[in-house]
């Protein structure tokens, strides 16, 4: 198959951005096309947590390893402009009652905390900046002759024989090419509208980043968190190679809106965790938050995600629902793209798992459609 095909890809997530890379990269010319601004959802605000073997056991187990290899190549090859960092990963258990002075041999962390365990070290769990790493990956394909255009697609164009040929952008722009990859997270849903696509969901989370200098070591942080109210919550902290420390815990079931550029944090979501934040650490409790985010996870029916082509339609692949683990298998995710649309077969993981045709088709959409 010709290596200078040109491959229209939807949405400019870290999913996107690494197909177009791996494409680029084999010498073909992909395009973007991203309707608000690239690694501006979960991609940007995710925690960016990598783990070389937290998916044993599932089918996702292949994709991950092969993942975290590539992150520290990437890394390498690029010149890791995202803060990829090894790190020691510990679990623990915390309450909002409770001592508020520094743990003695661990100062970042107070009194209410016990650590319960090792989960990961620098040889198992490593740490990217997510909207740099993202970034990073888009700017390194167009260097290899990649496109990004700014648009949004609301339908597919198709070729006389009903292969996926290009887009419709809402400005009435058609973009055309050789094939055409969906890859707009949890918005993926709105493609099924135009063609057979599986129902991806969008599952909602709050995050802060505080500004903490060198007063937390290279380390991530799980926790089971009861306050005073007797309610648990299951916060993340990492410690980032910028001096910024990302933590989450508080989730909710609020509904995507349908423009990515109008997702707002829940009423009280990040006054919650700035609370409990403060009260883990002393050193974050000293420190300026310089982002409070909220952003959604693209989820499917089976928690796997979908990577592959569309069934009974030439031409259209789609990658997403990636869940909780979109950053760390974002690079396994774009080299099986690639290697899937030029060479019609992949090399490295299997993709049957994750087979788009395992699952019903979503027609909830269709009937809205003009
Ligand atoms: C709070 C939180 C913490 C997380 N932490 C981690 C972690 O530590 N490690 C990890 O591996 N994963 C983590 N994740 C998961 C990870 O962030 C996601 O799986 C991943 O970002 C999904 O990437 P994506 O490219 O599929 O989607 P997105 O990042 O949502 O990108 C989709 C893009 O498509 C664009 N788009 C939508 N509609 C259109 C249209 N019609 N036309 C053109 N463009 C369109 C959007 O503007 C958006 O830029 C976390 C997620 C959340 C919510």
């Amino acid at each position: 198959m010709s290596q200078t095909r040109r491959i229209i890809i939807c949405g400019g997530g870290v999913i996107g951005a690494a197909i177009a890379y791996f494409l680029s990269r084999r010498g073909a010319k992909p395009v973007v096309v991203e309707r608000h601004e690239v690694a501006g959802s979960a991609s940007g605000k995710s925690g960016g947590f990598l783990a070389l073997d937290w998916c044993r056991g599932s089918a996702l187990d292949r994709l991950a390893r092969r993942s975290f290899a590539l992150h520290a190549s990437l890394a390498d090859e690029l010149g890791n402009p995202w803060g990829y960092r090894r790190l020691d990963t510990f679990g623990g258990v915390a309450a909002e009652s409770g001592g508020v002075r520094s743990r003695p041999g661990r100062p970042w962390l107070s009194e209410r905390v016990t650590i319960t365990g090792r989960l990961g070290s620098p040889e198992t769990t490593a740490l990217v900046e997510p909207r740099a790493f993202t970034t990073g990956l888009m700017r390194a394909a167009e260097v290899n002759g990649a496109e990004l255009r700014r648009g949004i697609v609301v339908d597919l164009v198709r070729s006389p024989t009903g292969a996926a040929r290009g887009v419709v952008l809402e400005s009435g722009e058609i973009v055309e090419g050789d094939g055409v990859v969906i890859a707009m997270g949890p918005w993926s849903i709105v493609a099924s509208r135009w063609l057979p696509l599986p129902a991806v969901y969008g599952f909602k989370g709050h995050s802060l980043v505080f500004r903490t200098g060198d007063a937390v070591p290279a380390e991530a942080l799980f926790l089971e968190y009861e306050e005073a109210s007797g309610e648990m919550l299951t916060p993340e902290i990492f410690a980032r190679a910028d001096g910024t420390v990302w933590a989450c815990a508080v989730s909710s079931t609020a509904s995507l809106p349908v423009d990515p550029a109008d997702v707002t944090a829940d009423e009280g979501a990040h006054a919650r965790l700035e609370a409990l934040c403060r009260a883990v650490s002393p050193a974050i409790a000293a420190a300026p938050i310089v982002a409070r985010q909220a952003c959604f996870r693209p989820v499917t029916e089976d928690g796997l995600p979908l990577i592959g082509a569309v069934p009974g339609l030439d031409g259209a692949w789609v990658a997403t629902g990636h869940s909780v683990w979109g950053m760390l298998n974002a690079p396994a995710t774009g080299e099986a793209m690639a290697e899937l649309i030029l060479d019609g077969t992949t090399s490295h993981v299997p993709l049957r798992h994750f087979s788009p045709g395992r699952l019903k088709a979503f027609a909830g959409l269709r009937n809205q459609s003009s």
